[in-house]
């Protein structure tokens, strides 16, 4: 009997999660048929997104080889980008590296091309941390702008050059602002700069922190970022930036040498070519099984796909922890179908126990967590500790 192949498209997080988790309830193998794997992904290794902000304040590598993954033996790489799945003939069309056409047959899809990064309007300026690329770009801009004020003999324009605004206070904008002012106080030293010059602004649209938390929660982080350095201002937006500077929604001007948007992510825009259903805001139509409506043998989780537990409506949030908990229960999902038996069904993960865990720099962590009720906190180094533990999760590193 012929070989089954299984495609997954993306190798982020989520696809990444579904790729081990296939492999090992089928154990390669349904109905005396082996599974032959393949994992399609534009990059040439998995990115851990979820730690985005640290090339732009270090020097960390965030790009893990395939090859590290032991649950990787056996499975085809192709580095390509996919373009459209013709759900009717089992093909899915992608240009490799070379920016050449071509075509793969499957039996089985996941898709997980995830989401992107917000952008601002282009004529808003400012750079948003986006991609490697980016991260790296914000680097070098504001470690040449520390250069610069240390030749500085202007106060004003030395402490313009200190200073750097971030726009939007999601957990990625709180945790880009925590681990940036820490990074730049240690670089300030080393060039002879007085460290309590550094200022890094975090702009939120909203009247507090952490709207997924209680108040209290907010006003903990808010807390931890003023000892970490940051200045959080609340119920202003960066409108622009331009000439030097930051405009707000209420008018006032900030003086800056870097403006770094972080305003959230939204589904990745290649699905609008892709030949699936989508929901109005670009998500992949599917079932409570992860199915992609109207087309057999294709399953999409993660960011791309709306996700909504039928017990109580709920849809996932785009974040690492709900597709990882999709990833797990799409292996034991594929092989009931496989096999002919009832699969599981989606279960929103919030409708267990709300958890969320923040990074605040080394050592510094909060960690909230609601059960009946009960808002449990954790903040210092042990929350730091359950934050890396979360990150290696993401990635599969644990
Ligand atoms: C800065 C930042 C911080 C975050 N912090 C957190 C956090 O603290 N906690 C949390 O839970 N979540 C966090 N998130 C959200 C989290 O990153 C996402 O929920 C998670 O990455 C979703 O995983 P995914 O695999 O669905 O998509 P992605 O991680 O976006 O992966 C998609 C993969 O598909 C590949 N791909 C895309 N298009 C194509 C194509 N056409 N063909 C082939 N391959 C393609 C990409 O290269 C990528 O490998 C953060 C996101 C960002 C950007």
């Amino acid at each position: 009997m012929n070989d089954l192949t299984c495609i997954v498209i993306g190798g982020g997080h989520v696809g990444l999660g579904a790729l081990k988790a296939i492999k090992e309830e089928t154990r390669d193998m349904a109905g005396g048929r082996r599974i032959r794997f393949i994992l399609i992904d534009k990059q040439p290794g998995h990115v851990r997104k979820i730690l985005l902000f640290r090339p732009a304040v270090g020097e960390e590598q965030i790009m893990i080889p395939w090859t590290h993954y032991s649950f990787f033996e056996g499975v085809e790489f192709i580095q390509g980008t996919v373009t459209s799945v013709d759900s009717r003939g089992k093909q899915l069309h992608y240009e490799d590296g070379q920016g050449k056409e071509a075509r793969l047959d499957y039996d089985l899809l996941v898709v997980a091309i995830g989401s992107i990064v917000r952008q601002p309007n282009p004529d808003q300026g400012g750079i948003a941390l986006t991609d490697l690329q980016t991260a790296a770009d914000i680097r070098r801009r504001w470690h040449a702008n520390l250069q610069r004020a240390a030749g500085e003999t202007n106060p004003a324009e030395r402490k313009r050059l200190m200073s750097i605004a971030v726009a939007g206070a999601g957990i990625s904008g709180v945790e880009t602002s925590a681990e940036l002012a820490l990074e730049m106080r240690k670089e300030a030293s080393s060039l002879g700069l007085t460290p309590s010059d550094i200022s890094v602004y975090l702009l939120s649209g909203e009247k507090r922190l952490f709207l997924e938390g209680s108040e209290k929660v907010g006003r903990k982080l808010d807390q931890i970022l003023r000892e970490c350095g940051v200045t959080v201002l609340y119920n202003r937006k960066v409108m622009q930036e331009e000439a030097g500077g930051v405009t707000l929604s209420n008018g006032d001007r900030l003086p800056v040498g870097l403006c770094i948007w972080t305003i959230g992510l939204i589904p990745n825009p290649a699905l609008r070519q892709m030949g699936l259903p989508l929901t109005p805001d670009g998500q992949v139509l599917v079932d409570e099984c992860y199915r992609v409506k109207g087309a057999p043998g294709v399953y999409s989780i993660g960011d791309c796909a709306r996700i909504v537990d039928p017990r109580n409506g709920k849809a996932d949030l785009m974040r690492c922890g709900e597709g990882g908990l999709q990833a797990d229960r799409l292996g034991k999902i594929l092989l009931s179908d496989l096999e002919g038996r009832p699969a599981p069904v989606h279960k929103s993960p919030s409708s267990i126990l709300e958890f969320f865990c923040i990074g605040l720099g080394e050592n510094r962590g909060l960690v909230w967590g609601r059960k009946w009720g009960l808002d449990m906190i954790i903040t210092g180094k042990l929350a730091w500790k359950i934050r890396n533990l979360a990150w290696d999760a993401g990635s599969r590193l644990r």
